[in-house]
């Protein structure tokens, strides 16, 4: 028996009775208001370009806001000129705020630099001269191969300032994905560093660089090096240059020239974690609206009070929109930290947020569930009292996870925000409004204004609230991706074929009794027991609900009997008894959360899983553990010895 779609047939879900309603105090000093739903629905165009004027200096004002006549490939503001860069850092300047602080940063062994938006301005301005020095024109494609250290913010917005896009590729990653992203955006420059810091030690990032040029990236013709730890790099004469030699010789002026809107910005590939990586391309005045007005509406901003931090790097998209774009549009201050949060000690976050007095904070579930891991008492010795509002992305956040993350860090206090987006989507999409929406642990709730969502069946229906169906949006939205870079048929059909004149977002998810959305994993990861469609994050953050578990995995094995059958890799709370029987445990705490049916079948212990460099778990592989496959493509893993340990377990595990 099939059902039509995901995760039917799971009914009897555990229920989320818990809400929190706005503060008022927070309420009445809110950035966000009800309104701005209001003004959205009565004209979405309307509202988007009101926003896009009052959020950014425009060199020409547009005519016409969006142009779908050609879709899915969209224009939005099409005949509007901007530049990006004087957006997020000159315009400051001009506007008086020039000694603000635009980046508090904090190296991993604990040197630290502090930029204001007039110093940020001239790096930008010399590091521009610098890359049209070397070449780089307007349209051009630069790869960026960096560290989390001041210089990347200052590459990107270089990059942005010439017309010139970026690709920017996660410094963890190897040289054969290095070598393959080069390829394929057909980069002239790489801009990289001799190394960085990372759990205490210096590592290497030059290296990679050589091997990646060495073995196919040939469209390059300069590297520029920034000196971050002083080891010995190799040098190629004539092609290798020093970011510091290269910056001091430049010219201190540079006036930023008008852009198109649809002018590229940036290239960026997924994170992976279904797939080999795509690469997104981005463009810059709707990018640019909806990042601004997301940031400032979804982290209530008031830009001369607080302090910023998010946790992510910039080789992810949430380092792009929600460190580098985003907060600098607006004239944030914020924390950009270098390294791990175990280094040197598991309590560096909080140290950070007390040393900067951080009042927002935005990171992701995987590093929460760590923190959880970890215990309470660690928070608990550093002065939270500073943070306002905190955020999460990437992953759905179990409602225990929530709890904990309001709890133990926002001391009872700070609403939350769970941001529903994507690389592709650009900006937030489905988030809370703190001082307006009411929160519920674990869902992201409304889609925010000028956005429309849909969850519809197989079928391409709209399913009933409380049915799971596949999230679908419904209309184009600013920061939407304008394409697959060099592959439009891709484009269409990996994102608009499934439904038609509907983006598919890839995930499945359902509306409760009150229309809010709860992401539920994705379609690929759903299960398939016995005809019943169970979605992985539901059972999963059952798991997590039991006192002993601080984070879980489920997939399906193929079974002879059941078609699959619940797979579940759990990781102990630090300080837990496994005990004799905590499969059993865990199976009877799963039968009474959600019923019988999603009670896995196979439980095991485990002390890491695979995550991608981004944080998000990759059950892709953990799949083909189950059914004792050989592991698929591990590029995008963190660390891939990982893998093997749990392939070793397996056959340890728990068993119904
Ligand atoms: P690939 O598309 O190559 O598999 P990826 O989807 O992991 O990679 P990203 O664009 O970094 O790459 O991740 C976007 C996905 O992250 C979303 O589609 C969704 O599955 C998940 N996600 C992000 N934020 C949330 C959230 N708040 N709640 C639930 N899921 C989220
Ligand atoms: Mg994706």
């Amino acid at each position: 028996m099939a059902t039509d779609t995901p995760a039917a047939g799971l009914s009897n879900l555990a229920q989320e009775d818990r809400r929190f309603p706005p503060d008022p105090a927070f309420a009445a000093q809110a950035v966000a208001s009800s309104a701005l739903y209001e003004q959205a629905r009565a004209d979405r165009l309307g509202f988007w370009a009101q926003q896009a004027r009052s959020l950014l200096d425009w060199s020409r004002d547009f005519t016409t806001t969006l142009d779908w006549d050609d879709a899915p490939f969209a224009k939005w503001f099409e005949d509007g000129q901007l530049n990006v860069a004087y957006n997020c850092a000159d315009r400051h300047v001009a506007a008086g705020n020039g000694e603000r602080v635009a980046i508090h940063f904090e190296g991993e062994p604990g040197d630290t630099r502090t930029i204001t938006y007039a110093e940020l301005t001239a790096l930008v301005k010399k590091c521009a001269n610098v890359l049209l020095s070397l070449g780089v024109r307007k349209g051009d494609r630069v790869a960026i191969y960096l560290p989390m250290i001041p210089e990347a913010v200052v590459a990107m917005l270089a990059c942005a300032r010439i017309g010139a896009a970026h690709s920017v590729v996660f410094g963890g990653f190897s040289a054969d994905a290095l070598r393959s992203r080069i390829q394929d955006a057909e980069a002239s420059l790489v801009i990289t560093s001799d190394g960085g810091y990372r759990r205490g030690k210096a590592t290497a990032l030059k290296p990679a660089v050589d091997t990646a040029l060495a073995s196919g990236a040939d469209t390059v013709s300069n590297v520029l090096v920034v000196r971050r730890t002083g080891q010995d790099v190799e040098w190629t004469p004539g092609r290798d240059l020093w970011w510091h030699e290269a910056m001091e010789q430049a010219d201190d002026e540079h006036v930023a020239e008008p852009m198109d809107a649809e002018q590229p910005l940036f290239i960026l590939y997924t994170s992976g974690t279904t797939g080999n990586p795509k690469g997104i391309l981005h463009t810059s005045g709707g990018y640019l609206t909806q990042v601004a007005f997301t940031h400032r509406n979804v982290f209530d901003l008031h830009p001369q009070t607080d302090v910023y931090w998010c946790t992510a790097d910039v080789g992810w998209v949430t380092g792009h929109s929600y460190v580098v774009y985003g907060p600098l549009a607006n004239g944030a201050t914020q924390v950009i930290y270098e390294g791990t949060p175990e280094t040197p000690h598991q309590g560096r976050w909080w140290e950070i947020v007390a040393k900067f007095g951080v009042t927002i904070l935005y990171t992701a579930p995987t590093a929460i569930r760590t923190f959880m891991k970890w215990g309470e008492q660690i928070p608990a010795q550093h002065d939270l009292s500073s943070l306002r509002l905190l955020g999460s992305v990437g992953e759905s956040i179990n409602p225990e996870a929530w709890m904990w993350y309001r709890r133990v860090i926002g001391a009872d206090r700070t609403p939350i925000v769970d941001t529903w987006w994507q690389t592709e989507t650009g900006a937030i999409m489905v988030s809370p409004l703190p001082g307006v929406t009411t929160t519920k642990p674990g869902s992201a709730q409304v889609p925010l204004p000028g956005i429309s969502v849909d969850v519809l069946s197989d079928a391409g229906e709209p399913v009933p609230n409380e049915q799971a169906g596949y999230l679908v949006l419904t209309e184009p939205w600013p920061a939407m991706l304008r394409g697959i870079w060099g592959d439009p048929d891709r484009y269409k059909e990996t994102y608009w074929s499934r439904f038609e004149h509907r983006y598919f977002a890839g995930d499945g998810a359902k509306r409760d009794e009150d229309g809010d959305i709860w992401l539920l994993g994705r379609v690929d990861d759903v299960m398939n027991v016995s005809g019943h469609r169970l979605s992985t994050i539901e059972i999963e953050s059952a798991l997590v609900s039991h006192p002993k578990v601080a984070e879980a995995a489920v997939v399906g094995a193929a079974d002879e009997t059941t078609g699959q059958a619940v797979c579940a890799f759990v990781i102990l709370r630090s300080g837990a008894q496994e005990g004799p029987d905590i499969g059993t445990e865990l199976r009877e705490h799963v039968a009474n959360q959600i019923g019988g049916i999603a009670k896995p079948r196979k439980i095991l212990v485990v002390a890491e899983l695979p995550k991608t460099r981004s944080g998000k778990i990759m059950r892709r592989l953990l799949r083909d553990v189950a059914e004792k496959r050989h592991i698929g493509d591990v590029t995008t893993l963190a660390d891939s010895s990982v893998m093997d340990l749990i392939a070793s377990g397996l056959d340890s595990a728990s068993q119904e």
